[in-house]
Parts: C-alpha cells; structure tokens; sequence
C-alpha cells in the first residue's frame, strides 16, 4: 500500500500545477521561477470603533505578477482568509488573466471577517477603512491595481471602495475604472453579476462542440439532459446552474449548500431553491427533493458533471477517489488539491480548469474598466446606426414580398429580430462568450496536439505561461 501523501497548502497546490505545466515547456529556470513566485503580499492591521470598542481587522493584497499593469483580482471577505490563500488566488488570477487574453497581472485581496456578523452600517465602514489603507498605497488605482468582488463582497463594497478612491483622489478624471463589480448605477457594466456563472455556461457549451473531447469523459451528445450536480448556490453556481437549466435543458439533480444537500433525480427548481436559501440561510427544510445531512457526500454522488461552486480544497485526497462524475468544471478558484487533481487524471476524469472555467468574471471585469476609461457605455454610438442599416434591408425584403406576392413572405419574427440593434447586455455576453470559446480552443489545441500533455488544465497552464513568459521577454528579462 502506497503512504498517505499530506496534502499541501493551496499555494503549494497552485505551485505544483503550475510546475507540471512549466516541465514540458522550454523556459529557462530564472524566468520560470520569475512567472511562479508572488511579487509582494501587503498585510494591514487597522481599527475601527464599533459597538462602543476598538475592532482590529486583519487584510490583505497580494501582487502575484505585474507583468502587465494594472493587476486584477476580486477582494474576499471571510474568515478563512489568510496570506497563502490569497497568494494562491493570486497567482491564479495570473494565469486566468493570460489564458483570457484580459490585459492584466494577477491580484487578489481578502478581509478576515465574517461579514454576516456586520450590519451594512459597520461593513461600510470597514470597508471603507480597509480601501483606505490600500487606495494610499496604490494597491487600489485604476492603473495600478483594480479590485473586483469575491467570495462575501458584491455590488455594494465595489460601490463604497470607488467612492473612497474618489474621495481621496478628487482629481482623477479615470477614477471608476478603480475597481470593477460596481453597481449599473455607478459606473458598472451590464451583466457583470451573472458574468462567472454565465461563463460555466459558455465553457461547457463550447466543450460539447467537440465531440472528441465529450468523448474524453465517457459522455456524448450535448448538454441537454445531462444530469448535474452543483456545490454552492452563490453568485457564480446559481447562475451557472439557472442557465444551464433554462437555456441548455441540463437537469440539476444535486445542490450542495453549507448546512447539507438536497437531492432530486427529476431536477431542481433552481429559483425556488435560491428563494429558500435566500429565507432560511440554508436548503434544509426545502421541499421538492431529499434533503441530506452530509452535503459533502453529493459530491461523489453518481452524475455526469459536477460543478464545485464554492470554496477551495472540496475535492481533496479524502474524497477524489469515490468522485464518480465523469466531467468536473471548476467554477470555484482551486476546488481541486494537486493530489485529488492527480488521483482524478488517473480514473480518467476530465476537469475543466479553474483559471479557465471561471475566467467569466474578470473577462466582464476587463469590459467594464475599459467602459470607465472610455466613460461611454458599449453600443451607444452604433446602436441605432445599426438599426437604420438594418431597416434599408427589411425595406428591400419588403418590397420583394409585394412583388413575389404569395410566394415569399419574411418568417415570423424575423423583423423585429434583425432589426434591433445590440444593446450593452448583448454585446457583453458576445464578448464573453467570444472569449470563452477561443480560449478553450488554444487549450485544446495544447491538449490534442501534445502527446505529453494529458490534461486541460496542463494545457491551460501552458497557454497561460507562454503568454506571460512571452511579456517578460520582450520586455528584455
Ligand atoms: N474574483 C473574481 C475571480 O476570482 C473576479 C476577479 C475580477 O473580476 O477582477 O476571478
């Protein structure tokens, strides 16, 4: 029998995938050891007077690559967070950022703090004092370092934290583009909140156009009907899982959510289920499947893909070996230790990787801090030019119908469908989906192309790695 491995830390787990990767390329150590190691990681420790006493809080950013400036990565709230961790999550926004082609080094924040335990009063504050401290050092600045929500933050701290910068910089006219995830109504994007979730979608939808790799995890044909199995009903699964119902037919037979898991094999009704979450604090109680106690179990349930939404570390030595599901995408940052990535290659699993799969969010990031630089939202200029153009061809359409008499008629629909010009959610979700599809194609094209390559998430790496290595080097390092 082989010894029990440890498992390493996440950072270490980030570091011995990327060491896979950068085996079977041609770099020279110094540049590789360059790419894999964290620039600079700030800790601050700050107060604020909260309910009649001093509070000390604990926050971080990490610089993993600056590469390309300004870096980029979301800012976490949790008391799970710590310096490796967000280490870890930088570096893989390093690599996401590359394998996207989004013009940025990788970042990340985080704030140790249980941001239930707060009422939106004291969390403005924190965070405003949290900003405070990292807006004076550059490390929040639109064109240094531009933050992003996370696991515990959203519109609402994105919106405090541009405040701020604006208040302490009252001059600069790019202000906005500080910090990306900011409400519509200040300075936001369309589609921002739905972009990771929206991103699951479009990465599997691309994987199912290729037959050969569907053929990969065991499975075929195409998401619909597929039977699935999501880990965390947050921002980024209930998305994923919502589309994937309604847009894709796939049948979402598991939830797993912190306090267990429910179960129905005819599927769940993914907006109710929210609707419970969002009532109860948790899928307990929630009618309309088998709720059971040890969540985790659904995990190795049998099913045919599996979408770990959630934290880091979910799929680990404990548990990779009764995985059965064929097809796992990460929409999660680092659901998979190195040693359960290792036993799943093994079995054959296909794992569609994190710093692809999840790239959804800082793609929409990227469009957003381009809106801000640009202070004009997308379409406005073309919009209604592209109407007009639109119009002279259903007018020519139009007359050949009277001419043609019976014989040709337009289809139903067709006017108002070809006639509307892209509005600012439309183009977003082209460019999204636009980016997710060239970029799962440059990692398969490693993948096939390769003999020694097994893996996507190898492949990804690879993309990934080139890509930063090739910055380095011609900026003469
Ligand atoms: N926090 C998200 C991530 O892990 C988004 C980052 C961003 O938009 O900058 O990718």
């Amino acid at each position: 029998m082989s010894t029990p491995q440890a498992e390493p830390s996440f950072r270490q787990s980030v570091d011995l995938m990327f060491n896979r990767a950068a085996a079977l390329m041609d770099l020279s150590p110094g540049l590789e050891q360059k790419i894999r190691v964290c620039n600079s990681t700030y800790t601050v420790r700050f107060g604020v007077r909260l309910r009649g006493q001093m509070q000390t809080f604990t926050g971080y950013r990490s610089v993993h690559s600056e590469h390309m400036e300004p870096v980029k990565g979301g800012i976490r709230y949790s008391l799970a967070v710590n310096q490796d961790e967000v280490e870890a999550l930088a570096a893989l926004m390093s690599y996401k950022c590359a394998l996207v082609e989004a013009p940025f080094g990788g970042s990340k924040g985080g704030l140790c703090i249980d941001p239930r335990a707060w009422d939106e009063d004291e969390l403005e504050q924190i965070t405003r004092r949290f900003a405070y401290e990292l807006i004076k050092r550059d490390l929040i600045d639109p064109s240094q370092n531009v933050p992003a929500p996370d696991m515990g933050t959203g519109e609402r701290e994105m919106a405090w934290i541009a405040d701020q910068y604006a208040r302490m910089n009252t001059s600069d006219i790019n202000a906005r583009a500080c910090v990306t995830g900011k409400p519509l109504n200040f300075g936001g994007i369309s589609g921002r909140v739905e972009a990771t979730g929206r991103g699951i979608q479009y990465a599997l939808r691309e994987f199912f156009r290729h037959p050969e790799d569907v053929a990969a995890a065991g499975l075929a044909g195409s998401l619909d009907g597929k039977r699935v199995i999501v880990q965390g009903l947050g921002n980024v699964g209930y998305h994923a899982a919502k589309f994937l119902q309604a847009e894709d037919g796939a049948r979402i037979i598991g939830v797993v959510e912190h306090d267990g898991g429910i179960f129905c094999d005819t599927g769940i009704d993914i907006e109710a289920l929210r609707n419970w979450i969002l009532r109860h604090g948790g899928v307990k109680g929630f009618a309309d499947g088998e709720f059971i106690e040890n969540g985790a179990k659904l995990l190795e349930a049998d099913c045919d893909i599996l979408i770990p939404a959630a934290l880091e570390g979910v799929i680990n030595l404990s548990n990779a070996q009764k995985v059965q599901a064929p097809l796992i995408i990460e929409a999660a940052n680092g659901p998979i230790t190195s040693g359960a990535d290792q036993i799943l290659r093994a079995k054959g699993t296909v794992i569609i990787p994190d710093l692809y799969a999840n790239a959804g969010g800082v793609t929409v990031s990227y469009f957003e801090w381009v809106k801000n630089l640009g202070h004009i939202r997308f379409g406005r200029l073309q919009r209604r030019q592209e109407e007009a153009r639109h119009q002279l061809v259903i007018d020519e359409l139009d007359r050949l119908s009277v001419a043609l008499g019976d014989a040709w008629s337009l289809s139903p629909g067709f006017k108002e469908k070809y006639l509307r010009g892209a509005d600012e959610l439309e183009l977003v979700r082209s460019g999204l989906d636009d980016t997710m599809r060239t970029a799962y194609q440059a990692m398969r094209e490693v993948w096939h192309a390769r003999a020694d390559v097994e893996d996507l998430r190898t492949a990804g790496f690879i993309v990934a790695i080139e890509k930063i290595a090739a910055s380095y080097r011609s900026k003469g390092l």
